[in-house]
């Protein structure tokens, strides 16, 4: 993967030089205690959903640092995709039927012993893949679920391995032990833990197998890192002209519509079909609005396939409003287009939801509060972390909170001063803590404090 090199000190004008030369210093340390050893983030894709936007954000600033920073993907295939997918889900305490579909108390996994085995042997292939063609004794950092059944063979190989997990532990654990006991049989060999905030995961199962604590680390709990946005990306630059994107992706809109707007990956968690229903049931007809579902193209991801088909269908039984519903898939070929079609939509939407059933931090949230969006999120996982409810957004009472999702939509659609109050507030937190920075400068600190010297 061919990767850029930048300076920090780009980023200076957005967060002042004194933030920048605090991630330079945690920079400078890590570049001196690795020594010439390499560090890889090994992740599921390179092009989809937040691990793969943060990564290459982040990598071209560690590398403009003097530090060797890499990034693999698992080439896995669908089989293997399609049993981290049901873990996720399980992970997330989201109970799914067959089709993806939410709502079922089917807890039970697709054939869970040859789940097991088949993820045991993908994982070790692409350990001993990546293990022959790098150099051992540097950091590897295992992103999420899909590659945490690697960390045994490379710790086994001499790295030191940091599980990170971008996913979080649901507000009903109990439903998710099964699948995190499946999980920390592999985190149990990593040398730490990244969590994207203090009590994003369990730390113990009810079998009693504590959660790995590398020397050092202050107890309990792993080491925090909140995950980050880049005011310099394509994604989040300010744009000339943001409407005229908007209406060619959407195509054409009655003038001044308000737009509600959802981005996500087709993904049963992030519940654009319940969006749908809230916006058909609760959201009142006389504002014009028009709700935007958005995300990537399906091509080659089945499972996204079906979500995306299951949210074609809840919007095809809304009658005469389905004008008023667009669900979209944004073309990805070229990556630049995309984040800016991505940008100009968050920009130019009167609200920004994210409803999802779980979400390990959720991205979207701060990248349509740094542009001054107001925010409508369920109180799951790092939503909670990113809106302060009342003051830089708004959360629901619950995951399946239709009727709130409408009424705090009708609210702040009817009263803009309001919402721009709260898409002020949420870019000044943005501000303060989830800019690409901090995220690398608390990273470098957990990586030159996890590596022998
Ligand atoms: N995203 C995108 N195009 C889409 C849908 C999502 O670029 O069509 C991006 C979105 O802007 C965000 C990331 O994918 O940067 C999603 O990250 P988040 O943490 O919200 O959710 P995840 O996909 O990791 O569960």
């Amino acid at each position: 993967m061919a990767l850029r090199s930048l300076p920090v000190s780009r980023l200076a004008p957005v967060v002042g030089a004194e933030r920048v030369a605090a991630a330079e210093r945690e920079l400078e340390a890590l570049r001196s205690r690795l020594d010439g050893r390499q560090v890889w983030h090994i992740s599921d894709s390179s092009t989809r959903g937040g691990v793969a936007e943060m990564l290459r954000e982040e990598l071209p600033y560690f590398r403009g640092a003097g530090i060797a920073m890499r990034w693999a993907t698992l080439d896995a295939p669908p089989a293997f995709r399609q049993f981290t997918k049901a873990l996720y889900y399980q992970l997330c305490g989201v109970h799914t039927d067959a089709t993806g579909a939410t709502g079922s108390t089917d807890s039970s996994w697709p054939e869970p012993d040859l789940g097991r085995r088949l993820y045991e042997r993908i994982c070790r292939e692409a350990a001993e893949r990546f293990t022959a063609g790098v150099d051992r004794g540097g950091i590897v950092v295992a992103h999420d679920h899909q590659t945490a059944g690697l960390i045994p063979h490379l710790r086994e190989a001499g790295f030191t391995v940091l599980w990170r997990a971008h996913i979080g532990a649901p507000p009903h654990r109990q439903q998710a032990d099964r699948a995190w006991e499946f999980l920390y049989r592999y985190v149990a060999g990593a040398h730490g833990c990244i969590a994207s905030y203090p009590d994003a995961l369990p730390l113990s199962l009810p079998g009693g197998m504590p959660l790995p604590f590398p020397g050092g680390m202050p107890r309990p709990g792993p080491y925090v890192v909140a995950p980050s946005i880049n005011p310099l990306a394509a994604k989040n630059i300010p744009l000339h002209a943001p409407a005229d994107r908007v209406l060619e992706a959407v195509g054409p809109l009655p003038p001044r519509t308000p737009l509600v707007t959802q981005v996500g990956r087709w993904d049963a968690v992030k519940d654009v079909p319940g969006v749908i229903r809230a916006f058909a049931d609760h959201v009142d007809p006389a504002f014009g609005a028009h709700l935007l579902l958005v995300g990537p193209s399906t091509e080659g991801d089945p499972q996204a396939e079906e979500v995306f088909a299951q949210c074609l269908r809840a919007r095809s039984g809304l009658g005469l409003l389905r004008a008023r519903v667009h669900v979209l898939r944004l073309p990805a070929a070229d990556s630049r287009e995309h984040a800016l079609t991505v940008n100009a939509i968050q920009r130019c939407s009167a609200l920004v939801i994210q409803k999802s059933l779980a979400e390990g931090f959720g991205l979207t949230v701060s990248e349509a509060a740094w542009k001054g969006r107001a925010v409508i999120a369920s109180p799951v996982g790092g939503l909670r972390q990113q809106v302060e409810h009342g003051r830089s957004g708004l959360l629901l009472t619950g995951p399946h909170d239709l009727a709130g999702l409408g009424a705090a939509v009708n609210r702040l659609l009817a009263d803009p001063a309001r919402a721009a109050e709260l898409g002020r507030n949420g870019h000044e937190r943005v501000r303060g803590r989830f800019l690409i920075d901090i995220g690398m400068r608390d990273l470098a600190r957990v990586l030159t404090r996890a590596l022998p010297c």
